[in-house]
């Protein structure tokens, strides 16, 4: 089905298709048509799957008729749970209404809030917010909510994990009731399915599955290896396979500092994002990461979470997240919409469990490749693949 068919008006159609996409995905198919015949949508889609397209394209097409804006008042709201996720969706908002006069404007916290102050005083049609900034903006009167439209929770799975259930039961209880709300998550936790019932109203429902998703081809790897020999397991991967790129995860922050200065005492340049530093040097490591510059990015979760890089061939788990939700959308990062991406997991004795719960939740177990020279001492014995992790019980 070619995109012409969805609806969608030519401005919106050409700014696609300068972006070369040819067809639309899956939750684009079902979710485009849907929210411009003005219904609530709840969507369980993860990073990957043309997920922003498919709630910005139509919000673009019902906010494209004249109308005066007010100072300090926005039509729509996309709340996203980070800094580097709201600036990649105000970008996406930006090449997608190229062609049209609507504005747009991204507002995180973290930053000097006069100029996103200056900014709404003579209104916004798109905005692309974190919680925390948001209810500050709201609390100095800096912004109203009774012209908004449209609100989109973006990754709510994620914002509930990070602790913004309060800011973003505030922010709804302050939105005109009259209004269309649109829901995407990776998972559908009671939690969500909660917040879902609160926002929504006779929704529609959609889920894409990583499978019927953008079919991202991701060779998915794990190396059985000793903790103490991980840095150098790393260091040899990037030299014997000659890795051009690869955005490595770390759990801790301290940890990553430490990786960073190991491989670079092997000759490997890296940097690390991670919370603990400025927004302005996360910006600059992640830019010369985009552009290649960089060529090896540690980060730990939080940090890298709302990273959309296109192209990203590779994505290493130095540490194996405890969920396995994390892991899927942590492979999601690489072999987006089509491309082919490779995935590669460095487990040890002591991850056997949440190696478990992950090769569960895939329905299948992970393909081993082992290294010379990098036999372990703790053998990680094969999954159980039946597992339920005790608090699931
Ligand atoms: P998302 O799931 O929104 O993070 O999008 C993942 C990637 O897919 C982004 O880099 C988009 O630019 C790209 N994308 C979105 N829709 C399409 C499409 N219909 N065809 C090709 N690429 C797309």
């Amino acid at each position: 089905m070619p995109f012409s068919k969805l609806g969608l008006s030519d401005p919106i159609l050409k700014a696609v298709a300068d972006l070369g996409y040819t067809a639309p995905t899956s939750i684009q198919k079902q979710a485009i048509p849907a929210i411009l015949s003005g219904r609530d949508l709840i969507a369980v889609a993860q990073t990957g799957t043309g997920k922003t397209a498919s709630f910005v394209l139509p919000i673009l097409e019902a906010l494209n008729i004249e109308r005066k804006l007010r100072g300090k008042r926005i039509r729509a709201l996309i709340l996203v749970p980070t800094r580097e996720l709201a600036i990649q969706v105000e970008a996406n908002v930006a090449e997608y209404s190229k062609y049209l006069s609507l504005s747009s404007m991204v507002m995180y916290g973290g930053v000097d809030s006069e100029a996103q102050k200056q900014r709404l005083l003579e209104g916004v049609d798109i905005l692309v917010a974190t919680p925390g900034r948001l209810l500050d903006m709201v609390y100095q009167r800096a912004l109203h909510f009774d012209e908004l439209e449209v609100l989109v929770l973006d990754e709510a799975d994620r914002m509930l994990d990070m602790g913004f259930i309060d800011d973003i039961n505030k922010i709804i209880h302050r939105l005109p009731g009259q209004r269309q709300s649109l829901l995407f998550s990776a998972t559908m936790t009671d939690d969500v399915r909660y917040l879902a019932d609160t926002v929504n109203d006779d929704a529609v429902e959609i889920s894409v599955s990583p499978g019927s998703a953008t079919t991202p081809k991701i060779d998915q790897w794990l190396v059985t290896v000793d903790k103490d020999r991980k840095s150098a397991l790393l260091s040899h991967l990037i030299n014997e396979l000659q890795w051009d790129q690869a955005l490595i995860f770390i759990e801790k922050r301290h940890a990553a500092a430490k990786l960073v200065s190991q491989l670079e005492k092997r000759g490997i340049k890296a940097e690390a994002i991670h919370g603990g530093r400025s927004q302005a040097s996360r910006e600059r490591v992640l830019a010369e990461f985009k552009s290649g510059e960089l060529r090896f990015l540690v980060a730990t979760g939080i940090a890298a979470r709302g990273i959309d890089i296109d192209n990203l061939t590779r994505v290493v788990n130095y540490d194996l997240p405890y969920e396995s939700d994390d892991y899927i959308h942590r492979i999601g990062r690489t072999g987006r919409a089509g491309a082919s991406g490779e995935a590669i997991s460095f487990v040890a004795k002591d991850n056997f469990k949440n190696l478990c719960a992950i090769e569960s939740r895939l329905g299948h177990i992970i393909a081993r490749k082992e290294f010379e020279g990098f036999d372990v001492k703790k053998v990680v014995p094969v999954s159980i693949l039946n597992y339920v992790p005790k608090n699931r019980r």
